[in-house]
């Protein structure tokens, strides 16, 4: 039997698919990516209404282009639109997000049995196998999962749970696993990772723990909220394996914003905590999200942003038009911005970034590298990311996929596009 999966989505979604595709391929099917499949498992997202429709269009393409496939949907959408997708009759099975690690289950009863009945199996956030055939070079490892922040602009409380922290000897299990089986790089990832909790393991001590297990390895922190990090904390991430990156959500450069957005610091705060992580790397690559166009946002407070953003030096901002969530607090806020003004203000705010990209660049051109090599295509250049989440290219001379090379990175090419900004690396 084939199998075919489709994501859509963050990075704890790309944990979930990877883990579910090891489970097919371990159970005897044949994971397909793209064309023919006797299955399609569809991992959505719902957190912007853009989400929504892609994930509508993906379904009636699977249905239009594969008629006689079994389909099953899951994701943040099940959570938010199960109704609307039971009704359109689309998909032959529609699991909700706590039931996703049994879909493997699910579908190979249905092939034995004729039929399968998710509510039947037990919700569990976390029952995900190491997942070792997966889409990617480096491994996502789930820590946590839901929040209980409710910003009053995301719709991710309602669709993904209260917080919940993975058991912390699982992690290092998961870790362990796939270190011994080859992988090189570990990507921490959750819906609130700061407000990991495991009995007396905070995150913060969590990721000491994972520096300590054995293997030449590298540890990411992917998406995190500004919570206040310890110095103990951020010391770490002069350890080697700890890659000097992380991906912290600003999401308003205004106070007046962030209030409304019910987020719990203020840009003095931010700015804080992104001096001392400075103090302890001035190399360190701060990346953000920003949302552009929230309700109640004026051409000063959209200003305070681009200047905060600036003078952070984010060199990668992931810009949001504001879309309104049904359910959420700031879906009734009065002054709802217009999109013709939303579209105006993220291509500003997107310039900026490219600007940021460009000086932190500058900045890190001429040094050393740790670069993962991800791939290698057939005129031998290989392609991946340096310790500092920068993109490298280099003419491989015998070197492998998922190696490790320090390279000098020299020259910044394409640096009009942020999207296809790197460097090329010497050995
Ligand atoms: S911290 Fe805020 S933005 Fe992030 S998942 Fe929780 S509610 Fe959503």
């Amino acid at each position: 039997m084939r199998v075919s999966f489709k994501t859509l989505g963050c990075r704890v979604n790309l944990f979930e698919t990877d883990a579910l595709a090891s489970r097919f391929k371990a159970g005897g099917y044949e994971v397909v990516d793209g064309g023919e499949a006797d299955v399609f498992v569809v991992n959505t997202c719902t957190v912007t209404n853009t989400s929504d429709q892609k994930c509508r269009q993906v379904l009636h393409q699977i249905r239009r282009n594969h008629p006689d496939a079994l389909i099953a949907v899951t994701g943040c959408m099940v959570n938010h639109r199960k109704a609307e997708l039971i009704q359109s009759g689309i998909a032959d099975y529609v699991i909700d997000n706590e039931r996703k690690s049994a879909l493997f289950d699910i579908i190979d009863e249905h092939f034995k049995k004729g039929y399968s009945d998710p509510e039947g199996y037990d919700r569990d956030l976390f029952s995900y196998q190491p997942a070792f055939d997966t889409f990617h070079t480096r491994s996502l490892i789930k820590i946590h999962d839901g929040c209980n922040n409710f910003c009053s602009y995301c719709i991710i409380p309602m669709v993904r749970g209260r917080a919940t922290s993975r058991p912390a000897n699982d992690i290092y299990d998961n870790i362990r696993s796939v270190v011994d089986h080859g992988f090189k790089e570990v990507v921490l990832t959750g819906v609130n990772m700061g407000r990991y909790h495991d009995g007396n393991t905070d995150f913060e001590t969590l990721v000491e723990h994972i520096i300590n297990i054995e293997g030449d390895f590298r540890i990411r922190v992917s998406s995190i909220e500004p919570d206040q990090f310890s110095d103990r904390f951020l010391q770490l991430f002069q350890h080697e394996k700890l890659a000097p990156h992380m991906h912290i959500c600003l999401q308003s450069g205004s106070d007046d914003t962030l209030k409304r957005m019910h987020r719990f610091y203020t840009t003095d705060q931010f700015r804080e905590l992104c001096q001392r992580i400075k103090t302890f790397r001035p190399d360190f690559n701060l990346t953000t999200d920003i949302i552009v166009g929230f309700p109640g946002e004026t051409e000063t407070t959209f200003q305070e942003s681009c200047d905060f953003a600036r003078e952070i030096g984010f060199s990668h901002i992931h810009t949001f038009k504001y879309s309104k969530r049904t359910g959420t607090k700031a879906a009734s806020m009065p002054d709802q911005v217009p999109e013709t003004v939303k579209t105006e203000r993220s291509e500003v705010m997107r310039r900026i970034s490219l600007e940021n990209k460009r000086r932190y660049f500058e900045q890190m051109k001429g040094t050393r590298e740790r670069m993962l090599i991800e791939r290698i295509d057939a005129n031998g250049r290989a392609r991946g990311y340096g310790a500092h989440y920068l993109p490298i290219q280099f003419s491989a001379q015998g070197q492998t996929k998922n190696s490790f090379i320090e390279l000098t990175i020299s020259d910044i090419i394409n640096k009009d596009n942020e999207d296809r900004m790197a460097f090329i690396g010497k050995p």
